[in-house]
């Protein structure tokens, strides 16, 4: 490539543009400091790349929902399609960037990299950690071994994939990470060193179509514990007509006696349940204590609750039969 390369970073607030009323201290405001700034502290991050900057919200990712995604990913679409663009960068609020991210992962459509990052810590905190997590991103963003692994996270110097990613720790600056295969790659001096790429199907080989929806089916998540009722969960699910349910189960996605009537009743009444696990790691099988065919369900695999709530809504945009659903769930 003769010219440099031009990444776009699309700014949606977060910890990485948030302002803390003293540099030590806990208590900030996220989503404050728009993406010139951000860049300002870090100059050399022009020597790497030509940089255009996008301000596509102003939140904390607490707050991220569908009617920021869907103009999103239709953005990112637009921008990807240029030659003159290479790749974007997505600043974004910890909190939900893994669902951000696997959203993005599913219904972008290139090839050309994505990277989400941000930072625990906020902009004008002593070892703020927004403007290596940034820099980084872009020189992710830029490196033509990143092109084909779908939408990443950028962190700590730690590469990961959006299906595999989770927010695993309140506070700490090494806070991503994914529990059951580990990172994509490390970057190190701007370098980046990718030892695997993800094997499900993600953004050119994706199905799913969101360009001319304005939301997205309704999915909720229930909730189990020890001596708990997420059935009263379940139910209010139903009774206000959601598509479908995840259940955030124990271990192997189990479920006590009176949680497991009312998903079956969920299941008779056309709602799609999905059996998840609230443990941190390892599949929810198929072949466990619950028979998924006599209750009328679908196993998670290994998507967390949040994930497998975002491919639940991309799936019922386009089936509501349960062996499809279950075949999206073998594939993405
Ligand atoms: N609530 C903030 C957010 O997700 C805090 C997390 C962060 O960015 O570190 O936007």
């Amino acid at each position: 490539m003769s010219r440099k390369p031009h990444i776009v970073i699309l700014a949606t607030g977060g910890t990485i543009a948030g302002s803390a009323a003293a540099e030590t201290g806990g208590a900030y405001t996220s989503g404050k400091i728009g993406v010139d700034d951000l860049l300002s502290v870090i100059p050399e991050i022009r020597n790497l790349a030509d940089i255009s900057g996008e301000q596509i919200a102003s939140i904390g990712s607490q707050d991220m929902d569908e009617s920021i995604w869907l103009p999103m990913v239709k953005r990112c679409n637009e921008l990807l399609a240029r030659d003159d663009i290479d790749g974007l960068v997505i600043t974004h609020g910890t909190d939900t960037m893994e669902e951000t991210a696997f959203f993005l992962h599913l219904t972008v459509r290139s090839s050309k990299p994505v990277v989400v990052t941000g930072a625990m810590r906020p902009a004008n905190a002593h070892s703020a950690d927004g403007p290596m997590n940034l820099f980084e991103a872009v020189a992710t963003a830029m490196a033509p071994e990143s092109h084909g692994r779908g939408v990443m996270v950028v962190t700590n110097d730690t590469v990961f994939g959006a299906r595999d990613v989770t927010k695993s720790c309140t506070t700490a600056i090494h806070t991503f990470q994914a529990p059951n295969f580990g990172p994509l790659g490390h970057i190190h001096a701007q370098h980046v060193e990718f030892q695997r790429k993800p094997q499900r199907k993600h953004t050119t080989e994706s199905e799913f179509h969101v360009d001319n929806l304005n939301e997205l089916p309704k999915v909720g998540i229930a909730f189990a514990h020890a001596g708990g009722d997420s059935a009263i969960a379940v139910n209010a699910f139903i009774d206000h007509n959601y598509d479908g349910i995840i259940h955030a189960g124990f271990g192997n996605g189990n479920f006590n006696h009176k949680v497991g009537d009312a998903l079956q009743r969920a299941a008779r009444q056309g709602v799609t349940v999905i059996r998840a696990s609230r443990a941190l790691s390892g599949a929810v099988t198929e072949a466990g204590e619950v028979d998924d065919e006599s209750y009328g369900f679908v196993a998670s695999g290994l998507l967390n609750p949040q994930k497998a709530r975002i491919l639940l809504q991309l799936i019922l945009t386009m089936t509501r039969d349960r062996q499809h659903i279950r075949a999206f769930f073998k594939a993405y």
